[in-house]
């Protein structure tokens, strides 16, 4: 068992199903992308497009480059087409792409029971995320999301805080705002890069859940399959 007062959660992959979002907005973003350069008399498939930008997705991901704007024209220079891109289709792909993901990325099922068994049982809860790369992106994405209601503090770094994740800031911020120290919190999130390590460089106590291998250790308290797991730990 663990002696916190907080629990502290990441949003993306820990609590809600982003690969599920991610496949469709990639879906979204390579047909339209194709579409234009088709337009453009460039012979190009599809699919290559989608396998490339999810392998772009993860990289700038492992990097902390969240402003999707940045990302088109190094995917059309993978594509290895000398087709330049306006600013109009950049502004039209991230808005498809964020849109397509907040529709399809929905809560895992044990989410909102887990959230609830422990404010119940009197832990304060705090959700730490970080930006989409976009101001405000991210807000709208989080008040859709119906379980938003059970936090205590909710924090996006790089709005919030002048840094994101792996950043000491938003995890401080969010201990700060709840009026505990650090080592009455834990945190739980996906990954290991940047939750596991910023929050451990805090002094707070640190729980992976792994969705996934990225290929990255950073010693956790605790590794976990899924939310309901934290049941027997909190
Ligand atoms: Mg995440």
């Amino acid at each position: 068992m663990m002696r916190v007062k907080a629990v502290l959660f990441d949003l993306d992959e820990t609590l809600t199903d982003a690969p599920t979002g991610l496949e469709a907005a990639h879906r979204a973003v390579a047909g339209r992308l194709h579409q234009h350069l088709v337009e453009r008399g460039v012979e190009v498939d599809e699919a290559p497009i989608r396998s490339k930008l999810k392998v772009l997705d993860d990289r700038m991901n492992m990097e902390t480059k969240y402003n999707r704007d940045a990302w088109w024209p190094v995917l059309l220079e993978e594509i290895g087409t000398e087709q330049k891109i306006s600013h109009s289709l950049i502004e039209e792909l991230t808005q498809l792409y964020w849109a397509t993901f907040a529709e399809v990325s929905r809560p895992y099922a044990d989410a909102e029971p887990t959230l609830s068994y422990l404010g119940g049982k009197g832990y304060k809860l705090g959700l730490v995320t970080d930006m989409d790369g976009k101001l405000r992106m991210k807000r709208k994405r989080i008040e859709r999301i119906e379980f938003i209601k059970l936090f205590d503090v909710i924090v996006v770094g790089g709005e919030d805080t002048p840094r994101t994740k792996p950043s000491p800031e938003p995890f401080l911020l969010a201990a700060s705002k709840l009026g505990l120290s650090t080592s009455d919190c834990v945190f739980i999130g996906d990954k290991p890069f940047t939750d596991i390590k910023g929050a451990k460089t805090t002094g707070m106590r640190t729980i992976l859940v792994k969705r996934r291998d990225w290929g990255v250790e950073e010693h956790p308290d605790l590794t976990i399959k899924s939310l309901s797991e934290l049941r027997g730990v909190l």
